[in-house]
């Protein structure tokens, strides 16, 4: 498999665990086993809650702005993503985190906005970066570690004031970097982890170890450090994309999230080959803050091909 179809297995990925999972949102652990006990047995993407059969959320939508901007201006263009956030949020979408609507509403610049939030609030530690970062993890992946750790931190401090969730998105960037290399993300966490920056690596070792198990966890999983635990924890504890995903939407709580997470990581590591067709047809995303339009598969293959053919930087 080559690096073009990890990152479409990726991006394809990330926006179906986003669609799974939007109708059990803030349920409770088991509901998708309940309803939908038979693996492969079909009618998964059955929407409910507010939401249409194979209807993307906030999540999704959020990562394809960033994809739009970094493809549009060939780069990092932070005050533009912020831009596009606010137009975002401004239409009216279906689902925005409380966290990121008092950023992205405060009239505050860019640069400014979220750090207000943080100083006011002291709470700015929810997954709301996290979850939509598997297109930059595309983006930057080719320019190294470094380089994509620190691109997830900048994008991060948009809406989150706390570090903690930068540090959580950078982790990310960088398991899906190996992952879209070829290699076992799990494998080299260790190397990840020593470039987080000390103050937060040990809770995020903790959180990624091989003995963790979601059920340990001290905060909600909104919050960045058990949504990455339970991402990986899905990854690790499975053996395709599908299995991930179901053992992902099977802990309740923020569902979308936690399976966008855990499917941009296995779409990676498995390809688009191993997510089922009848998850992937009824896919579709409607964007707020783009005069209405509404994307499907083949945008999302030609948003993964773009990200990941882009010019180098270097
Ligand atoms: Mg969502």
């Amino acid at each position: 498999m080559n690096l073009t179809q990890r990152a479409v297995g990726a991006i394809v990925g990330s926006a179906v665990g986003d669609a799974l999972g939007a109708p059990f949102e803030f349920g409770p652990p088991g509901a998708f086993s309940a309803r939908f006990p038979l693996p492969s047995a079909g009618g998964e993407m059955s929407g409910g809650g507010g939401w249409d059969a194979g209807e993307a959320t906030d999540d999704t939508q959020m990562a394809v702005h960033i994809a739009e901007s970094l493809l549009e201006h060939g780069g990092l263009n932070l005050p533009d993503i912020f831009t596009r956030f606010q137009r975002w949020a401004a239409d009216d979408p279906k689902d925005i985190g409380l966290q990121t609507e008092d950023v992205l509403t405060r009239g505050l610049p860019w640069d400014q906005a979220a750090t207000a939030h943080y100083r006011s609030s002291h709470r700015a530690a929810g997954n709301g970066a996290l979850m939509r970062a598997t297109p930059s993890a595309v983006y930057f992946a080719r320019d190294g570690r470094q380089a994509t750790m620190d691109a997830a931190r900048h994008i991060a401090a948009l809406t989150h004031g706390d570090p903690a969730a930068w540090e959580g998105t950078a982790i990310f960037h960088d398991l899906m970097r190996t992952a879209l290399n070829g290699a076992d993300p799990v494998d080299q966490l260790s190397q990840t982890l020593a470039a987080v920056h000390p103050d937060h690596r040990q809770r995020y070792a903790t959180v990624l170890a091989t003995d963790w198990h979601p059920d340990h966890a001290t905060e909600f999983n909104g919050s960045v450090w058990p949504c990455l635990g339970s991402a990986v924890w899905a990854l690790r504890t499975t053996r395709s994309y599908e299995d991930a995903v179901r053992v992902a939407l099977d802990l309740g709580g923020d569902t979308d999230t936690v399976a966008a997470v855990t499917g941009g990581l296995a779409g990676a590591v498995y390809g688009p080959t191993a997510i089922p067709t009848r998850w992937t047809d009824p896919l579709h995303i409607p964007l707020p803050g783009s005069g209405g339009r509404i994307l499907r598969l083949p945008h999302l293959l030609d948003l993964a091909r773009d990200l990941t053919e882009r010019p180098s930087t270097n």
